[in-house]
């Protein structure tokens, strides 16, 4: 796939997209032809499907707590449907993201203008406040604009935070140097769901910005302590795609686990970049590539993880 086309998948992410040789001004989608849906995932907790990120929601007699939001223009068509589930009048209290990238987070100011609090780990504050350059380190880039002052997390956490409401411990966790330096995965023990945010993804090979201090090791080492502490009925609701169960996340950690171990065979090997693509040594796990993420961006993601220092944000557990 050209980079263009690469460009117009990226296409979730706001600002104007560069890649390789070519810059591509976002085609914004056509806002009102998108449809919020919801689908009960267990007990009070939805999950909600429309452009961009999936968005859990846990809807009960305290009002709702929403785990990401989306765009900005989706934020009343959200706000309806949750209302249409007649289960509540309350307000969205909290929202809580998982990471700062637009597609994710872009419904903050109109939630926060509406009274919602914004919760999220410190270093989505902090890349959210600067903007910046996300990317692979390679070819995938896109420049970041500073966020708007209502787009900020106003309670913001180091390790981990609980909110209780509707009778459940909500809890988000953080992961540092997964997807990006800020991730968090949002357990709710109660009901048997998690929201695994973009450390884990439907689309085939994932987009890890190594350029905000994500690595695929840090990636597969999150996934791999989130398993170790999910039981094995848990409902997973990934950052991008279909609901799914413990064993997609088994099979998802093992590619990258795998994935890695090739590339780093080369890099002993003395390959380079440009030799690896050529060779196409991600060959054996090509069904994980994707309109996103192929396996030549995927090779420099790995290269890029095992050979780069991670970003200035990072703080370990
Ligand atoms: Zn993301």
């Amino acid at each position: 796939m050209n980079c263009c086309l690469r460009a117009f998948a990226l296409s979730w992410f706001s600002g104007v997209l560069a890649c390789g040789t070519c810059t591509a001004q976002e085609k914004e989608p056509d806002w009102s032809k998108v449809q919020i849906k919801a689908s009960q995932v267990s007990g009070n907790i939805y999950m909600l499907e429309g452009q961009g990120g999936n968005i859990a929601a846990s809807v009960g007699e305290d009002g709702i707590v929403i785990v990401d939001d989306e765009f900005a223009p989706l934020a009343e068509k959200i706000q309806a449907v949750l209302k249409d589930l007649k289960i509540t009048d309350k307000p969205v209290r909290f929202v809580i993201n998982t990471h700062y990238h637009g597609d994710h987070t872009g419904g903050n100011p109109p939630f926060a203008n509406a009274g919602s609090t914004i919760i999220a780990q410190d270093n989505v504050r902090k890349r959210l406040m600067t903007g910046g350059t996300a990317g692979n380190g390679g070819s995938v880039k896109m420049q970041v604009k500073p966020a708007e002052k209502a787009a900020l997390p106003i309670i913001t956490f180091e390790h981990d935070v609980t909110v209780h409401l509707n009778g459940e411990d909500i809890r988000a966790l953080h992961f540092p140097a997964g997807h990006t330096d800020g991730d968090a995965m949002i357990f709710f023990p109660k009901n048997n769901v998690v929201h695994m945010g973009d450390d884990f993804v439907r689309y085939g090979f994932p987009f890890i910005d190594v350029a905000s201090g994500g690595s695929v090791q840090g990636m597969a080492d999150g996934v791999e302590k989130a398993i170790a502490q999910l039981p094995a009925d848990v409902k997973v609701i990934p950052g991008h795609g279909q609901l799914s169960t413990l064993d997609d996340v088994r099979a998802y950690l093992r590619m990258l686990r795998d994935t890695t171990a090739a590339v780093q065979q080369a890099l002993a090997a003395h390959k380079t970049v440009a030799q690896m693509k050529q060779e196409k040594i991600l060959g054996p796990w090509a069904k994980w590539s994707g309109d996103f993420v192929n396996q030549d961006t995927f090779i420099e993601t790995i290269y890029n993880s095992l050979t780069n220092h991670p970003g200035p944000f990072v703080k370990h557990n």
